[in-house]
């Protein structure tokens, strides 16, 4: 058994930026018990799951056994939240326990949310968090990842035996997150705030090393940061839009520089293909919406450019015209991953004609929208109408005199179904399935959540026995509702 000793964590930002780290310790935790414990990315970490599981370990998951040298910090970040500017958010229920160098020699952030209140902490904020809330960042976290999109991780959930008031009491827990970092543009946005060119020089300095190391080799380091998040985010969010995630509160403060998803608050999947979906009980205004989600990103990029123009160049003027031109790198790297991520999702052959390609993509998104078509089974079926099977598909769409037309112009351009099957999942974490297995674990019963979180790790491979879980949310249910 490993003594906490021997884990290894790094305390870069707090060195590197200690204008932005306060030393700060975990609340204890009366009654911990580990809920859901991630063995393969603990393996991937270099820490032992068996050790993980001792009190020793899950010390470390819930922050209060500290290893020697560590010195976990809470961390300083501005926002805009829903388009209005916080001076000073940071981690009000959050610590960073440092950097882990991993298996694979990369530096990894572990982190912890729900490890009590901190001087960043606001109002009457509890610096808590509860058993639902993290199990729902686990799960949906984790399958994001198997989807092949970047995010960060959630290493363990621990219920801490204490009661959170929140509508009504409900158990509190600790989630241990790991990320490539946990820089965010309202990280760009605090240091900028503080007028030290000085500090926002070194934050870009340490993003730079950590993210985007070939940054510092361009002539203009500084732009090519930027010019590197900007593809990142572009990347990104064409990728949550593939598989209908509507992430729900994309404030600046949760737009990292690495390029991972971050904070699964109020997210959720869409149930009916509608670009004008909100589920958030907070997004009044709709501003995240599943369909503005390309546009808000862009401006939340807009923002970080702001940060930065002191360090483009001296000339502010021109460091303006060089921020303008690279944010339009936005549009080309959304609308890249975008295209080819659909083109696969279609079977679409390589050597096809752009227009035609573009034209079949096009015209069974206006089918898609029209019948408010579940995304995830209707893109695995076509798998099967490829294949010749058509009638699954057909049982989705309302136009079926326009799917059938469409349906013989694609299948005369040879679309590829196993390639539809390596990239269209059978499995998405559903809300209601998300739902169910959260109020199961809040009760007691961790059976449905394992199991939700067996399924979703593996979504493409298709098992018999699963299918509730490709099924859509049972009619009746009313319009699905998320909260903070
Ligand atoms: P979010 O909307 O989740 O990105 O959080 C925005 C800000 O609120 C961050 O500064 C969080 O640290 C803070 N926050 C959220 N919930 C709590 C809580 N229960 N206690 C203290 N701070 C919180
Ligand atoms: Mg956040
Ligand atoms: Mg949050």
């Amino acid at each position: 058994v490993a003594p906490a000793s021997t884990v290894h964590l790094d305390d870069r930002f707090a060195r590197e930026l200690p204008e932005m780290a306060v030393s700060w310790q975990a609340e204890e935790a009366p009654r911990p018990q580990l809920l859901v414990l991630n063995e393969a990315l603990a393996a991937e970490l270099g820490l032992d799951a068996g050790w993980l599981r001792t009190p020793d370990g899950v010390g470390l998951l819930t922050g209060t056994v500290v290893p020697e040298g560590a010195h976990p910090v809470a961390q300083a970040y501005a926002g805009h939240q829903f388009g209005g500017y916080s001076p000073r958010l940071g981690d009000g229920r959050a610590l960073l326990l440092g950097e882990l160098t991993d298996a694979t020699g990369r530096l990894r952030d572990l982190h912890l949310k729900g490890s009590g209140r901190t001087p960043f902490a606001r109002g009457g904020a509890d610096g808590l968090a509860v058993v639902g809330p993290m199990l729902r960042e686990y799960v949906i976290s984790e399958a994001m990842h198997a989807f092949g999109i970047p995010t960060t991780r959630s290493l363990a959930v621990v219920a801490t035996g204490r009661p959170v008031r929140r509508e009504t009491l409900l158990p509190g827990a600790v989630l241990a997150r790991v990320a490539d970092s946990h820089l965010r543009v309202g990280s760009f946005q605090y240091a900028r705030a503080t007028g030290d060119v000085d500090l926002l020089r070194r934050l870009a300095d340490h993003a730079i090393a950590r993210h985007h190391p070939h940054a510092a080799d361009a002539d203009n380091p500084y732009l090519a940061l930027f010019e590197a998040v900007v593809a990142a985010q572009g990347g990104l969010v064409a990728q949550w839009m593939l598989v209908g995630f509507v992430h729900g509160v994309m404030n600046t403060d949760n737009t990292t520089i690495s390029g991972e998803t971050i904070d699964y608050g109020p997210c959720a999947f869409l149930d009916g293909f509608d670009p004008a979906t909100v589920y958030s009980s907070i997004d009044h205004g709709g501003r995240y919406a599943y369909g503005n989600q390309p546009v808000v990103a862009q401006w939340n990029l807009a923002r970080f450019a702001e940060t930065l123009l002191p360090l483009l160049d001296d000339d502010q003027e021109r460091a303006i015209a060089l921020a303008v031109e690279a944010l339009g790198g936005f549009a080309t790297a959304y609308n890249a991953a975008w295209s080819a991520g659909m083109r696969a999702k279609l079977g679409l052959p390589e050597g096809l004609d752009g227009e035609v390609a573009d034209g079949l993509v096009q015209e069974l998104l206006g089918l898609m929208r029209e019948s408010r078509v579940d995304l995830t089974s209707f893109l695995r079926r076509l798998g099967a109408a490829a294949r010749g099977d058509a009638e699954p598909a057909r049982l989705l769409v309302m136009d079926l005199a326009a799917l059938d037309a469409w349906l013989e112009r694609w299948r005369a351009v040879g679309p590829d179904a196993d390639l539809m099957d390596r990239v269209n999942p059978v499995y998405t974490p559903r809300n209601h399935l998300v739902e169910e297995a959260l109020t199961a674990a809040t009760a007691g019963d961790l059976a449905p959540l394992q199991q939700l979180v067996e399924v979703v790790t593996r979504p493409f491979e298709e098992r018999p026995g699963l299918e509730r879980y490709t099924e859509p949310a049972p009619g009746g249910s009313g319009p699905y509702r998320t909260f903070c």
